[in-house]
């Protein structure tokens, strides 16, 4: 008699947490239903002297080791598979893609908690329904409670029967009115959950406006498109109505019972837009990003994968989640670098997104204001269709910009005497000023006054920069903190004194200048704890703060109606960037700072202050727009054969000493040339910071006309780098498609 387990795929293929590029084999455990074994589920495996989490990828009849040495399986954690075939689809190309191992890939596809080996089950849902009081009874009754009074109607008028989720989606803070509701008998608990769902269309309240022509083109030509896989860039203008255009295609992939996955570049936009979304749609958002507890990201994830959640709201990480009924993609704010992550697995998730929805045959949305280099090129190729917004929604007004010429006018803390003029009018008509300044801090330099002497960092190629308000010198790059100096170092006796300026440094110059008026300042340093940032925008949206002051996080996609006037307080510093990615970028931060000017009724005004009036690239962005400015820059990238014309890879290497780094890619060159490969390859040469938290850092950089050639190259390249000697003596990373070269 055949053993019947012989036959059977007894080797589990494991994906683990390591820095390794393969699976790993284990024994299946005895005693189960290997049919009823399908990849995606989680188990337990022992590991080294312990146990890992890790993923099953596959079955297979034998393995390439000696199978006496095999390990068994210790526990299988899931019923059901986690990930299917087409997750596992995009994992493995997005592990060979970016040559980031197999396994690091999979495991980031997990909330934290999966990853730790919690039980995957959603928290028991509640339910409450409508007592036959609460049928009958007229909401005006409630006139004196007016959350009650709301709750009420809307389970009179949608619902009846209500989870725990659904009110959660339907509004903030709704768990008193309940409780009120529940004791005066209105409403009761039930284990029964409504009959029927409600249809998406009939959840779904209507805006008070109609989409203009060139919206409903947009929404017409991206719903014509549900159902199969195809690309669109969505350029509107900032405050052209992109997100009421988001709204309206979500609502008929909603009524088509699919998912929506949207991704933002930042955390700090995920508020504002649930808010919007949840005023909008009843159906259940669930939301994922990296400030939300471990069980609130758990409890997202698994809403998704269960086809409990309708509408995933996150950052990048967000994109790899499995969707039950996956419908449309939408990266809002296309251009932003935040989707590119830039260490450990550097993948992008814009171009990853565009290759999960031709996977899963749905189309994907990118839409932003100032369009990558990259998706301009795509859309010229007719890659991805253009779709066009432009001009602002409403009544709004294109804001004017104008160059303030500060070449010898009198400054204050950085501030001209016209630009503290124009900011004093708008404070007058009660209108809000936004400053904008790239440098937190007080002042990046700290130097003294008789000798020169800087302080630096120790450890990195950089100054400590001042930060007043907690007494501290602070390095940027390496989070070195030392408290602050009084006196020099070198001389002994001279006075430091700060030099530039920071979003600190400013604030303090605001109040003196403004003593009546409430300055915000929103930057990393002030938003990190907790709730500040919501609490901060809400001050912004009552009208209780006046001046917003603050860093790059100001330039993405808030709708802030009453600011009038936005400032750049120095657009200079991003005109002599060394990287060639900069003038794009400097260009998209214009346009988006300038965006938050003049969205609601009243115009906006932009200054931008700089010593370089002439600079033709702020002249050609001014006069000719970004899109003009897009195309000449794509001409230069073209000319120059950079990407999106050529494909680019970066090899960086770290060591704690000088020669090492260059030792190693020397190794590496000497490997490359093994092959016939028309790769051009540049350096070894240093990192643009050579020194970095006590570590050196020098970089190769690959480039290719063809995407082919390039990863022909790496597939050959990557397992080798891996056995070079002085492998263990550095550090080193791939950066496929690198978004920047530091
Ligand atoms: P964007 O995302 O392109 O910056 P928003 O979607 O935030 O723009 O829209 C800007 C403002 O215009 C919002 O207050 C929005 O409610 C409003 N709006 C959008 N579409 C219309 C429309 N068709 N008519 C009137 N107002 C609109
Ligand atoms: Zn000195
Ligand atoms: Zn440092």
């Amino acid at each position: 008699m055949p053993n019947s387990s012989i036959d059977k795929n007894r080797i589990f293929r494991i994906a683990l947490t390591l820095p390794l590029n393969r699976l790993f084999d284990y024994l299946a455990p005895e005693k189960i239903d290997l049919d009823q074994i399908k990849p995606g589920i989680r188990v337990r495996v022992p590991f080294a002297r312990g146990e890992k989490i890790g993923v099953l990828v596959e079955l297979a009849e034998k393995s390439d080791r000696d199978s006496s040495s095999l390990k068994q399986i210790s526990e299988i954690l899931d019923e059901q598979p986690l990930l299917n075939n087409l997750d596992l689809k995009l994992l493995r190309w997005t592990s060979q893609y970016y040559h980031h191992p197999l396994g690091e890939v999979i495991m980031t596809a997990f909330p934290a908690l999966l990853r730790e080996g919690k039980h995957a089950c959603l928290k028991q849902d509640k339910y409450y329904a409508l007592t036959d009081i609460g049928k009958s009874l007229d909401s005006r009754k409630l006139q004196r409670a007016p959350k009650q009074k709301a709750l009420l109607e809307f389970m009179q008028s949608f619902v009846s029967t209500a989870s725990t989720k659904q009110l959660a989606s339907w509004q903030d803070n709704w768990r008193p009115a309940l409780k009120q509701l529940l004791i005066k008998k209105i409403l009761q608990e039930t284990n029964q959950p409504a009959s029927s769902t409600p249809k998406a269309k009939e959840i779904i309240r209507t805006p008070e406006f109609a989409t203009n022509p060139q919206q409903q083109k947009a929404i017409d030509a991206v719903c014509h498109a549900l159902g199969r896989f195809q690309v669109f860039l969505l350029e509107g203008v900032t405050g052209s109505g992109k997100t009421e255009v988001y709204m309206q295609i979500i609502q008929q992939v909603l009524a088509r019972g699919e998912q929506v996955l949207v991704l933002l570049p930042e955390i700090t936009l995920t508020p504002q837009l649930e808010e919007r979304f949840r005023h909008r749609f009843t159906a259940p958002i669930a939301i994922f990003h990296s400030k939300l507890s471990k069980t609130q990201r758990l409890e997202s994830w698994l809403q998704m994968q269960q086809g409990k959640g309708s509408i995933l709201l996150g950052t990048r990480s967000a994109l790899f989640t499995p969707l039950t009924q996956p419908g449309l993609i939408i990266l809002d704010e296309e251009h932003d670098n935040s989707f590119k992550q830039q260490e450990g697995f550097r993948f992008s998730a814009r171009d990853v997104a565009v290759v999960r929805g031709k996977m899963l045959n749905i189309p994907v949305l990118l839409g932003t204001a100032t369009p990558s280099l990259e998706s301009l090129h795509n859309a010229a190729k007719k890659r991805y269709q253009l779709l066009h917004l432009p001009d602002r929604a409403g009544n709004a007004l294109a804001p004017t910009i104008q160059l303030m010429d500060i070449r010898n006018k009198k400054m204050q803390e950085g501030l001209s005497e016209p630009l503290l003029a124009q900011i004093k009018q708008t404070l007058a008509k009660k209108e809000q000023v936004l400053i904008f300044l790239n440098r937190r801090g007080y002042a990046p330099v700290l130097m003294c006054h008789s000798c020169g002497w800087i302080v630096r960092c120790h450890r990195c190629d950089a100054n400590l920069v001042i930060h007043y308000g907690e007494k501290i010198l602070r390095c940027h790059h390496c989070a070195q903190e030392q408290r602050l100096l009084q006196h020099c170092q070198s001389c002994k006796t001279g006075e430091l004194t700060p030099i530039g300026l920071g979003t600190e440094r400013i604030e303090k110059a605001l109040q003196i200048f403004f003593p009546h008026h409430q300055t915000i300042r929103m930057d990393r340093d002030t938003t990190q704890r907790k709730g500040e940032l919501e609490k901060q925008l809400e001050k912004i949206n009552s009208g209780r703060a006046d001046i917003i002051l603050g860093t790059q996080m100001l330039a993405k996609g808030h709708h802030f109606p009453n600011v009038t006037l936005v400032t750049m307080l120095d657009v200079d510093g991003g005109l002599f960037g060394i990287d060639y990615h900069a003038p794009e970028k400097l260009a998209q931060m214009i346009v988006q700072v300038s965006g938050r000017a003049g969205r609601a009724e009243k115009p906006g005004k932009v200054i931008l202050q700089t010593r370089k009036p002439d600079h033709p690239l702020l002249l050609s962005l001014i006069h000719n727009g970004y899109s003009h400015f897009a195309n000449s820059a794509l001409a230069e990238r073209q000319t120059a054969q950079l990407p999106p014309f050529s494909h680019q890879a970066l090899l960086r290497v770290l060591a704690v000493d000088k020669q090492t780094p260059q030792d190693f890619l020397q190794a590496v060159v000497h490997l490359i040339q093994e092959i016939d490969n028309p790769t051009k390859v540049l350096g070894p040469v240093p990192a643009p910071m050579a020194k970095r938290a006590g570590r050196y850092r020098f970089q190769l950089l690959l480039q290719s006309d063809k995407r082919q050639d390039l990863h022909y190259l790496l597939d050959f390249l990557i397992p080798k780098i891996e056995k070079i000697k002085l492998a263990k003596k550095v550090r080193w990373s791939l950066d496929v498609d690198p978004v920047d070269l530091f």
